[in-house]
């Protein structure tokens, strides 16, 4: 299947988007189910970056980058980038995409000269970790180019971010929250800006920074091209396309559509004391470079982490209240194989891009499904094949059947023969994939109390709600 001979055929409206910005046109490059790149399937590609009209100095960069060819989002939205047009790309992380916003734009600030002062390209992003890591892609793709990038977080001394801003880099890799202060105060300035990028915006909108992501967008040159990029597009991410002027929709995948490179497992769990045991026994018998683990609460991600510890895993942990330094430390150990094992929550893992991580284990089920696709995405990351378990416990099987049926995938049944476990899933199935309740409840007497429900196992409902 040739990717890049598709997206003519594939042009398409859709009602919904046009409703909302009547100018859109809708670039849908999606010829195989999965968005993500498959193990071998680079190699598929007929396209090369050097058909793509860049520069032979990113051409130089990507090569040294070891790119060979440029993923399925890379060869459709570079080429519409270049064009000046605004982008509305939905395609999750592991696709290429921040190489597809940053190619263009450093093609086209090399191209022409920009005015003497203030950022000509800002790239907002949900977290600092993310902010990181595309600053250190930009710094590789642009390493021949000449250009200044410079990255602002929280979480950092003002007076430094100050003196980078006096340097005046050209590209700005942000958070929100941090760039609105330093434009109220005056440090920063984007009226001469070129390019605009809001990365993961659905992450944007969910963390709270779309009033903060606006107001920056307020005090931002009106003739600037803008990007947006999300892999889901709920309501709040919808507000947000009004930034967009008569934009290009390009969608490489849904967040709802299978991982084909990720093998998804499920194993019945009776407690947190059997998915311990469990946990480390798929730690002890797989193969794996990378584990991820992911929990639902910091104190259970301290716990699990000393419990791999204490079996002489090399683990670590990451949670909200874990300090910039202690987090990046952290990440550089588990990014160097010094651990090989990281338990995260959904936040502390955003924007997390290391490569060789094979297995990712649910230890509790995430709560929606598209942070089950955000945690899943975390391997077969970019042509890299992955293994993801979720240990499943009485109160999680309706959680999973939602899931199975948002996303349109199935979970394979695993059973692990030296751990059995009591819990072996509802005794009887309701056509969603949930649990049929056999419980009836009496109706009751007049003046008498309320009978109390009788629980069973596996028909209580999902905590934190049905996914989204
Ligand atoms: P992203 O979706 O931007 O987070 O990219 C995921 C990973 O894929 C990053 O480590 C990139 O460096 C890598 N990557 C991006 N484009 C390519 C490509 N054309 N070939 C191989 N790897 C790539």
């Amino acid at each position: 299947m040739a990717w890049a001979k598709r997206p003519a055929a594939c042009r398409e409206a859709s009602a919904d988007y046009t409703r909302r910005a009547p100018r859109l046109d809708i670039l849908i490059a999606k010829p195989s189910r999965g968005g993500k790149v498959r193990a071998h399937s680079f190699s598929e590609f007929s396209a090369v970056f050097a058909d793509l009209s860049l520069d032979q100095r990113l051409l130089k960069a990507v090569d040294k980058m070891g790119f060979e060819s440029p993923t399925p989002v890379q060869q459709q939205a570079i080429p519409l980038a270049l064009q000046g047009r605004d982008l509305l790309v939905n395609a999750a992380t592991g696709s290429g995409k921040t190489a597809a916003f940053l190619l263009p734009i450093l093609q086209s600030l090399i191209s022409k000269k920009g005015e003497r002062t203030g950022t000509r390209a800002l790239v907002l992003v949900p977290t600092r970790e993310l902010a990181r890591q595309i600053g250190k892609e930009c710094e590789k793709l642009g390493s021949y180019c000449g250009l200044k990038v410079g990255v602002i977080t929280g979480g950092q001394e003002f007076k430094v971010q100050r003196a980078l801003l006096r340097r005046d880099p050209e590209i700005l890799i942000a958070t929100p929250g941090r760039t609105l202060e330093l434009v109220k105060e005056g440090s920063t300035l984007f009226s001469n800006l070129e390019h605009l990028v809001l990365d993961e915006a659905d992450r944007l909108f969910e963390m709270g920074f779309s009033e903060d992501v606006l107001a920056i967008i307020a005090t931002c040159n009106e003739a600037r091209q803008t990007m947006l990029l999300s892999a889901t597009l709920p309501a709040g991410v919808r507000r947000l396309l009004q930034v967009l002027n008569a934009p290009v929709r390009v969608q490489i995948n849904s967040a709802r559509e299978q991982h084909e490179s990720i093998r998804q497992q499920y194993i019945l769990a009776d407690d947190d004391k059997h998915k311990e045991k469990l946990l480390l026994w798929l730690l002890e018998h797989e193969t794996f470079e990378r584990a991820l683990v992911f929990c639902n609460t910091r104190d259970q991600a301290t716990h699990l982490c000393g419990v791999m510890r204490y079996r002489d895993q090399r683990a670590g942990y990451l949670h909200g209240e874990v300090k910039q330094d202690v987090r990046n430390a952290t990440i550089t150990a588990f990014r160097e194989g010094k651990l090989k094992v990281l338990v995260a929550s959904d936040l502390a893992s955003r924007g997390l891009d290391v490569k060789g991580i094979d297995l990712v284990i649910n230890f509790d089920m995430a709560r929606k499904g598209d942070d089950y696709v955000h945690r899943i995405g975390r391997t077969g990351r970019a042509g890299e094949e992955g293994l993801a378990v979720a240990l499943i416990g009485p109160q999680e099987w309706n959680l999973k059947a939602s899931i199975e049926r948002y996303l349109n995938v199935q979970l394979e049944s695993r059973k692990i023969k030296e751990l059995p476990g009591t819990y072996k899933g509802p005794k009887k199935l309701k056509a969603s994939g949930k649990a049929a309740t056999t419980a009836k409840r009496k109706k009751p007497e007049a003046g008498k109390s309320k009978p109390r429900p009788k629980s069973k196992s596996g028909s209580k409902p999902a905590p934190g709600g049905q996914p989204a």
